[in-house]
């Protein structure tokens, strides 16, 4: 599914979440409002038949809700939220033998009226910036791979089919607590934001991230990158919510009065130094 929503002047949104040659989606896409604050979320499930479904659609649910319903600053209130989604998923979880043990990654984004922004993340669903054609990881993976990589212990080679790679060091949902991440980020005009699942990471170079990420319309963008990762083999469910900062791309009015003042001091300089 895709979907164009522009929210009050300030982003524009997209999204896309396909099964692949998966024969159901465990991933899930969801987007929520506040007065001021725009929240894009992607969550992985995993845990069985019903149990990733079930964990990836509560945990966003639960995103969601505790976001909008929350009064707190927009950073906190992101924080509070995953939280809130580990406990309500992690509750499902015991009170169902079907979904015990079940669990999902989330990643989120929070951009404000004033394009101050903030990711949150638990597992290995990414958050990408794209500005001025160069791609920008704003996450690191909660994974035992990526730990291994850190610290050395497999190279990048060893690690690109390593059969432990789908483990996950930290989720939402199977531990009665979490740890989450949270970072506020640059959020400027022009700027893309790219929050996906390991299926679209692990089946594309980043150089043709970059590139698809880039693509106008936004719904396109999204429709692109989904299309190009399950056109490279990808075996895994792949889901993508793109995000484009709106407003002027053009040097604003302070920074054209600086701008000129350099120039002017320049001439002077240049001149005197005859
Ligand atoms: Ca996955």
């Amino acid at each position: 599914m895709v979907e164009l929503a522009p929210l009050d002047g300030t982003v524009e949104t997209a999204f896309r979440s396909d099964k692949g040659r998966r024969s159901e989606n465990q991933d899930r896409c969801g987007e929520f409002a506040r007065a001021g604050a725009h929240l894009v979320v992607v969550a992985d499930g995993m845990g069985g038949h019903r149990g990733g479904q079930t964990a990836s659609r509560l945990a966003v649910e639960a995103i969601g809700e505790a976001f909008a319903r929350s009064a707190k600053r927009p950073s906190e209130a992101l924080l509070d939220a995953l939280v809130e989604a580990n406990r309500r998923v992690h509750e499902a979880g015991q009170h169902d033998l079907a979904l015990h043990g079940m669990g999902t990654t989330a990643v989120a984004l929070v951009i404000d009226a004033k394009h101050r922004g903030w990711v949150a993340h638990v597992g290995d669903s990414r958050a990408y910036r794209l500005r001025a054609g160069r791609l920008e990881r704003l996450t690191e993976d909660h994974s035992w791979l990526a730990r291994q990589l850190r610290d050395g212990t497999l190279s990048p080679a060893e690690a690109r089919d390593h059969p432990a790679r789908g483990r996950l060091m930290r989720t939402i949902g199977r531990e009665p607590g979490v740890e989450v991440d949270l970072s506020s980020v640059s959020v400027r005009p022009g700027d893309r934001f790219l929050l996906c699942s390991d299926g679209l990471w692990g089946a594309l170079e980043e150089s043709e991230i970059a590139e698809r990420l880039a693509v106008d319309p936004l719904c396109d963008a999204a429709r692109g990158l989904v299309d190009a990762a399950i056109a490279s083999g990808a075996s895994d469910n792949v889901s993508v919510h793109v995000l484009h900062a709106v407003g002027s791309e053009r040097p604003s009015r302070r920074g054209l009065v600086v701008a000129a003042a350099l120039f002017a001091v320049a001439l002077f300089a240049l001149a005197f130094c005859r």
